[in-house]
């Protein structure tokens, strides 16, 4: 089988990889088209601790389920009618029995394994598992392309449901990547004045079609007077410059994983004179504005894939390079460029 894997130093294009083996209550799947996200190009740069198949944005077509004898009833019949079927899926792996998972938040399941991410191999390679729970089907009207953009336009529409919107409030999105095209849509949607602060000029034009306000990020006035700060940079310096845009007792939506230092979980932490130290954010801010700093990661993919079926957003104009999962090396390369979206077919 091939698999795009990452082996702890750099990403290897393999194909041998072993195949998966179906635990219960699994699918196997068949990707047909993947998508490359930032996650995956941080996962090469050796920042977390992840070894294993790459991989988490994906359309597939559901192969095979395996149920054990006496699954519930509402498990068989959903495994019935996915299988065969194109899909997407949840990341999340969770045990539905930990307090998390009791308590309704299963996306902060205590054992929880991420898809390609944390624990578990991803979905660049011919064949990978998900269980038939984290499953949605895929209606006939989105092709594979759009289909792929569910995973990341769930987390945008989780970072919107976090805002309660009253009075039009005005919402700045930081960033002109993926994350930042696609999380501006969703909050244009909202009764709010929203704009979209890069530094990419060819990215605007997006915007302009799109009817988004946007702004490079030089030419704005750091006036703390926005109700809503959306960091989608990808780096620690948006922090910074949310709290510098944010109005006082306004709120900063955390989409980037910041993690300046590459410190595997475990591992000690570099001392003081660690180069990775040298621009530490200032938190002072929140304490001075009473800022609500609030973390925002995975959303809701049947939510994400009615917004596709719907025409709520526009994907398809992010997709800047094509390629085949056998010429991974280069595409993952291609991403690390500023590319907006890489998508491989299977
Ligand atoms: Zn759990």
């Amino acid at each position: 089988m091939r698999a795009l894997r990452f082996d702890g130093a750099k990403p290897v294009f393999v194909t041998d990889a072993r195949e998966p083996v179906l635990l219960p209550g699994d699918a196997l799947i068949r990707p047909t088209c993947v998508g490359i996200c930032s996650t995956d190009t941080e996962i090469c740069r050796g920042t977390t601790n992840f070894v294993g198949t790459l991989g988490h944005e994906f359309v597939g077509i559901v192969e095979e389920v395996h149920l054990p004898a006496g699954s519930p009833a509402t498990l068989t019949e959903r495994a019935a009618r996915l299988k065969g079927k194109r899909v997407v899926g949840a990341i999340n792996l969770v045990c539905g029995k930990c307090d998390m998972c009791r308590a309704g938040l299963s996306t902060h399941c205590r054992h929880r394994t991420v898809l390609g991410v944390a624990g578990r191999d991803g979905c660049f390679a011919d064949r990978f598992t998900l269980p038939v729970n984290n499953l949605t089907a895929v209606p006939d009207s989105v092709d594979d392309e759009r289909a792929t953009f569910a995973e990341p336009l769930a987390s945008a529409i989780h970072a919107a449901s976090m805002i309660k919107v009253e009075g039009k409030p005005y919402i700045t999105v930081l960033g002109d990547g993926k994350l930042g095209l696609l999380t501006a849509q969703v909050m244009a949607r909202l009764n709010a004045s929203v704009r979209l602060l890069g530094k990419h000029p060819e990215k605007f034009g997006l915007c302009d079609r799109w009817g988004i306000k946007h702004r490079h990020v030089n030419e704005v006035g750091r006036l703390q007077d926005q109700d809503v700060v959306v960091d989608c940079t990808g780096s620690a310096s948006g922090l910074a410059l949310a709290m510098q845009l944010v109005r006082p007792r306004g709120k900063i939506i955390l989409k980037s994983t910041i993690s300046p230092l590459p410190i595997p979980p475990g591992a000690p932490v570099p001392g003081a004179d660690h180069p990775a130290w040298k621009d530490p954010v200032n938190l002072a801010p929140i304490v001075i504005n009473e800022l609500e700093l609030i973390g925002s990661r995975c959303g809701p993919i049947p939510e994400a894939v009615a917004m596709l079926e719907k025409n709520l957003v526009s994907v398809e104009q992010l997709i800047t390079s094509r390629t085949k999962l056998e010429n991974g090396l280069a595409a993952l390369e291609t991403a690390k460029k500023g590319q907006i979206k890489v998508l491989m077919t299977v």
